[in-house]
């Protein structure tokens, strides 16, 4: 038992589709910039231009970016996956149901609201 029924199930799964739509897109962009940025960079000399650190500077910027769409992207695979076996709308760290209104918020969640916090106080970005 989830503790969601299968129209509200069916409602978590399409939001899912949707985000995980909108990242890949997100991270294709970010992937075709990187490439023509990198096309259009000059050969790397001794002595950086003022350009050449702010391409950099723009680089890691864009890094972050991508990183966190990659992990919101292997987080809603996770989900999809505690769809499938039933796992889906507990929290994989004390198992209780979290709050419809959170998942409805963000469907990817795997933790409650009490363990998320303890995760991201040991966990900081
Ligand atoms: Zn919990």
């Amino acid at each position: 038992m989830t503790g969601l029924s299968e129209k509200q199930l069916a409602s978590l799964r399409k939001k899912l589709d949707r985000r995980e739509a909108e990242l890949s897109a997100e991270l294709a962009s970010i992937n075709n910039e990187a490439m023509e940025a990198s096309a259009h960079l000059p050969p790397l000399e001794a002595g950086d231009t003022v350009d050449q650190a702010d391409a950099r500077t723009h680089e890691t910027i864009r890094d972050g970016e991508a990183l966190r769409d990659a992990l919101e992207l292997r987080r809603i695979a996770d989900a999809r996956e505690r769809m499938r076996n039933g796992r889906y709308g507990r929290c994989i760290d004390c198992d209780t149901q979290i709050p419809r209104e959170r998942l409805e918020v963000q469907p990817s969640s795997e933790r409650c609201v009490p363990c998320q916090r303890l995760y991201e106080a040991h966990h900081p970005a």
